[in-house]
């Protein structure tokens, strides 16, 4: 019996090792490090690391921005931080509310969580479905995961921590609450989801493309020197908002048209995509998604208002 126990193990064994997020801190600045996600879907095999989360090592101790999908990875951010500094974590400031970016705030319920007030709020209505529907898509990473809601708000300014000045800006193309964070010390943007790179953008929460292209120009116009988008590589040139207004601008585009032809929803997710669009992942997996989230607002506005129809 015993060589079928060992046996066991050594199969169920791996299996359980694949559940490490193996995340390597990259230091991108002075005293600042990136845990860059991969650029797919959620998946039983990513653990939902798809995303971009840091930390910066100030005198005063370590801000961290977005705990990640999961308690996992949250106490594995927390390890990450550990090998890299002695120094204590003292706040985390998280970007938005999408579980991508909050679920491991568990890890984190021995310091400060901070968000602009309408994160919390949206967190608060939507973080025990979105936790859920993680359980679905990634399986046993999420196990022991709840949604848990920031204790502190953030308003827009400039906050100091030891020798970083943050500045922080209160935008919401991506979800009507979204932070942006500057450190006028290093000049790095922690973009949050404002700004997807060679990575389709995901618009469930999504005001309008219209509020995001003039949150991109916003940011585009700080002094930045490195650009750490939501989602995909890190920046110093202007490329990330480039890619960002064109594939905005195509998006409503398309569904401007869709709407003045009469489109249905189906014929719009089968849109051709710009052949310049093919390195952005998961394209045509988003315009699925975005067409469901945005469409019918574009069929609304292009609908002749009853009442002036009538009165004609
Ligand atoms: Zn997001």
């Amino acid at each position: 019996m015993r060589w079928m126990l060992l046996l066991f193990m050594s199969l169920s064994l791996p299996v359980l090792a694949e559940l490490d997020y193996s995340l390597k801190p990259r230091q991108i600045a002075e005293d600042t490090w990136l845990l860059e996600g991969s650029t797919d879907n959620f998946a039983k095999t990513n653990g939902g690391n798809i995303v971009n989360t840091a930390f910066i090592v100030t005198e005063q101790g370590v801000v961290v921005i977005d705990t990640g999908p999961s308690k996992r990875y949250g106490e594995a951010m927390r390890k990450a931080i550990a090998s890299i500094t002695e120094k204590p974590v003292i706040e985390v400031l998280l970007t938005h509310h999408h579980p991508d970016h909050v679920l491991g705030n568990q890890a984190f319920s021995d310091v400060p969580i901070s968000a602009l007030a309408g994160t919390t709020e949206l967190l608060q209505q939507q973080g025990d479905a979105m936790s859920e529907n993680m359980y679905r898509l990634v399986g046993d990473w999420m196990r022991g995961t709840e949604a848990v809601l920031p204790t502190r708000t953030l308003t827009p300014g400039v906050r100091s921590f030891g020798n970083h000045d943050f500045r922080l800006l209160g935008l919401g193309g991506h979800t009507g609450a979204d932070l942006a964070i500057l450190d006028q010390k290093t000049g790095v943007l922690f973009a949050g989801d404002l700004v997807f790179y060679q990575r389709a953008l995901t618009t469930p929460n999504s005001p309008g493309l219209a509020v995001w292209l003039a949150d991109i120009a916003t940011l585009q116009g700080l002094p930045w020197t490195l650009i750490v988008p939501g989602h995909g590589p890190v920046a110093t040139d202007q490329q990330p908002f480039e890619q960002m207004r064109d594939y905005l601008g195509w998006l409503d585009q398309l569904m401007r048209d869709g709407a003045a032809n009469g489109s249905d929803m189906a014929e719009m997710i089968r849109s051709p995509i710009p052949e310049r669009f093919t390195g952005i992942s998961l394209s045509r997996y988003e315009l699925i998604r975005s067409v469901s989230h945005l469409y019918p607002r574009y069929e609304r506005a292009q609908m002749p208002r009853v009442d002036s129809a009538a009165n004609k």
